[in-house]
């Protein structure tokens, strides 16, 4: 796949030996002189990859299930629909909705470093921006979605994006069945991280 588009001097570059060992050495240094805590450090980053990142997608996701008027700005300007609520800033100027359904899946990679949508999805977790991952994604992708757990059919069709400075991609999973009626609140509980990276469906009720 062809991917010479510029990735953000901003972005955290899974190969970028200059940033990584910069990071490195200042978080070992902060260690050293016990400035900070490894524990913390850990739970830091854990928390906005997991709690805080990925609550603010799932609400622009759950909005979309139960709001058509919201869906359809949603699928002509996915930026500004994510911005009115208030999900804006660095790594998240130029989004695009892609939309599950019945016979087709989408998956989200960025083959060259880790460009991904960070007002709605927090910081990337470490397994998007290994080098395993990023080859896959595209190789195998089937493969990769058994490994978390899913398994498409032959008849389903998969579509992998590739993300870039320009362009960050999330994906509207498919609305589980039981949940007429469900709220907006309760409906974005089922929707996981991995399911809108596309590695995963949403959680069923
Ligand atoms: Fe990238």
């Amino acid at each position: 796949m062809q991917h010479g588009k510029d990735h953000g001097r901003e972005d955290a570059h899974a190969e970028d030996p200059p940033v990584a060992a910069r990071v490195k050495a200042l978080e070992a240094i902060l260690l050293e002189k016990g400035l900070v805590d490894r524990a913390a450090l850990d739970a830091y980053v854990d928390t906005y990859e997991n709690k805080v990142g990925p609550r603010n997608g799932a609400r622009v996701v759950a909005k979309a299930w139960t709001d058509p008027a919201y869906l359809d700005w949603l699928r002509r300007d996915a930026s500004a629909a994510i911005a009115s609520l208030g999900y804006v800033g660095r790594q998240g100027e130029h989004m695009r909705v892609v939309e599950n359904g019945p016979g087709l899946h989408n998956l989200v990679v960025c083959t060259l470093c880790s460009c991904y949508p960070w007002p709605v999805l927090g910081l990337p977790p470490a397994w998007y921006k290994s080098a395993p991952y990023r080859s896959r994604a595209v190789i195998d992708p089937r493969g990769v979605m058994r490994e978390f757990g899913l398994e498409l059919g032959e008849d389903i069709e998969v579509r992998v994006w590739d993300s870039t400075a320009e362009i960050r991609y999330l994906v509207l999973p498919e609305r589980p069945a039981g949940t007429v009626g469900w709220s907006e609140e309760r409906l974005a509980a089922l929707v996981t991280r991995d399911a809108m990276i596309g590695v995963t469906k949403a959680l069923s009720p």
